[in-house]
């Protein structure tokens, strides 16, 4: 380990709660160096939905590297992009009644919002951005800017402006009726509110603590947006790609937002790449006003495709999802409804949690369970939610090990003992 105490910056985190080096990893199984084997509820924080080096994928992989294919290319034509938007739009945007262009941004996340910010404003003529209390959209000075975690912000170093913060979904338990602050202050002309470009929202906030929005909310959003004339953004970045079972997670509320951020999980190998979806009117960008070297990995292009032929030609993987998602909802109420103090079970499709009212038990659950052979992390502004994100490719006797290891890691946190 001294290697990375030595040379590695302090800002490394994940690696503080699990220290070991890993050198191999099959599906939903990570090996160290010491041969050492874990569950992985973690799935590359949502890069990782088809699991580690998945057969599918990787043999398209070395079939295109083994025939010397395109690697890098900027934003060229090349054979491995002409694949990918193809199947992209047969099996992903058509089926759904769905009619994007694709641009390729940088390769992450934050490089997806970012130019989803801009393209909005750009459209607009407005700087003024809408984002949701907990939301979570990057480490980039205009994602940061519609991010709520305090200290994530405070990493920033200069003021973060031009977004004004609405209640997400339930912020209020339920007590105030959806969207009257929203509503009020874009009505009322002494409200000091700028006019808003856009909206940009998680339909299930992930990094926020596991916070799914109700299908009803997000179509009030929606509608609010369209009335009011505000583009809305969807940050599909950790939910899409299938993680809360269909491929984009707004299909549940039979919504089509006006620009969509996909990164993680495209791929499906791990590779980096991203997507940002525009309706075709809002397609203002002039060339290269936006650009990167590295938007378009060829070798993501690949597996991406393989992943898109493997896993959406059919709704068998969504159907799965669904199964499995429902049986860590239910492992989940029953370790609630048998322990002591107030355990809130959380999530939506395969993204699930449990929220620990003593924020630090959370924690010390995800300590306990790494022990005990489990990866798992932790979400939410206090780090008050384990996380439960398997690959969706999980086996159910995979799953069902891991509920177990889990079940134990948070019964030794609850029911005393356990130290993180
Ligand atoms: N948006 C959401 C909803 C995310 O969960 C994340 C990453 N956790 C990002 C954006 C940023 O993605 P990246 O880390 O690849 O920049």
């Amino acid at each position: 380990m001294a290697v990375f105490t030595a040379l590695e910056s302090e800002v490394r985190s994940y690696c503080r709660g699990w220290p070991v080096a890993f050198d191999t990893a099959v599906g939903s199984r990570m090996t160290d160096i010491d041969g050492h084997s874990y569950l992985d509820f973690f799935a590359g924080a949502g890069a990782l939905n088809y699991g580690h080096n998945n057969p599918a994928l990787k043999g398209a992989l070395l079939d295109y590297l083994a025939r010397d294919g395109v690697v890098h290319s900027l934003d060229m034509h090349t054979s491995a992009k002409a694949e990918f938007l193809k199947t992209f739009d047969e099996l992903v945007l058509k089926p759904r009644g769905l009619n994007y262009k694709v641009q390729f941004p940088g390769p992450t996340g934050t490089n997806a919002v970012e130019s989803a910010l801009k393209l909005a404003r750009k459209v607009t003529g407005k700087h003024a951005m809408i984002n949701f209390t907990n939301a979570f959209h990057g480490m980039t000075l205009g994602s940061l800017s519609v991010t709520g975690n305090s200290m994530k912000r405070g990493g920033a170093g200069i003021p973060l402006v031009h977004a004004t913060p609405m209640p997400y979904d339930n912020y209020f338990d339920g007590k105030v009726p959806d969207f009257l602050w929203f509503e009020r202050v874009l009505e009322d002309a002494g409200s000091s509110l700028n006019e808003p470009a856009a909206v940009i929202v998680e339909t299930v906030q992930g990094e926020g603590g596991i916070n799914p929005a109700r299908a009803e909310w997000l179509r009030g959003l929606a509608d609010l947006c369209h009335r009011h004339e505000i583009l809305l953004i969807v940050d599909d970045v950790q939910m899409g790609c299938g993680r809360t079972g269909p491929f984009f997670s707004f299909e549940l509320a039979g919504i089509q937002p006006d620009i969509v951020c996909i990164s993680k999980s495209i791929s499906g190998y791990g590779l980096p790449m991203a997507l940002t979806l525009i309706k075709p009117e809002l397609d203002v960008w002039s060339p290269g006003e936006h650009n990167g070297t590295f938007r378009g990995h060829n070798p993501a292009f690949v597996t991406a495709t393989a992943a898109l032929r493997t896993y959406w030609a059919d709704d068998q993987l969504e159907r799965g999802t669904g199964a499995k998602g429902q049986r860590v909802e239910s492992a989940l109420r029953h370790l609630a409804g048998t322990l002591p103090g107030d355990l809130e079970v959380k999530g939506r499709g395969l993204a699930r949690g449990l929220g620990f009212a003593q924020p630090a038990m959370a924690e010390q659950v995800a300590s306990s369970a790494f022990e005990r052979g489990l990866l798992l992390e932790t979400a939410g502004p206090e780090s008050e939610v384990a996380k439960i994100m398997p690959a969706l490719t999980i086996t159910d006797q995979e799953l069902t090990e891991g509920l177990d290891i889990f079940a134990d890691a948070v019964r030794s946190v609850v029911l005393g003992g356990a130290t993180a």
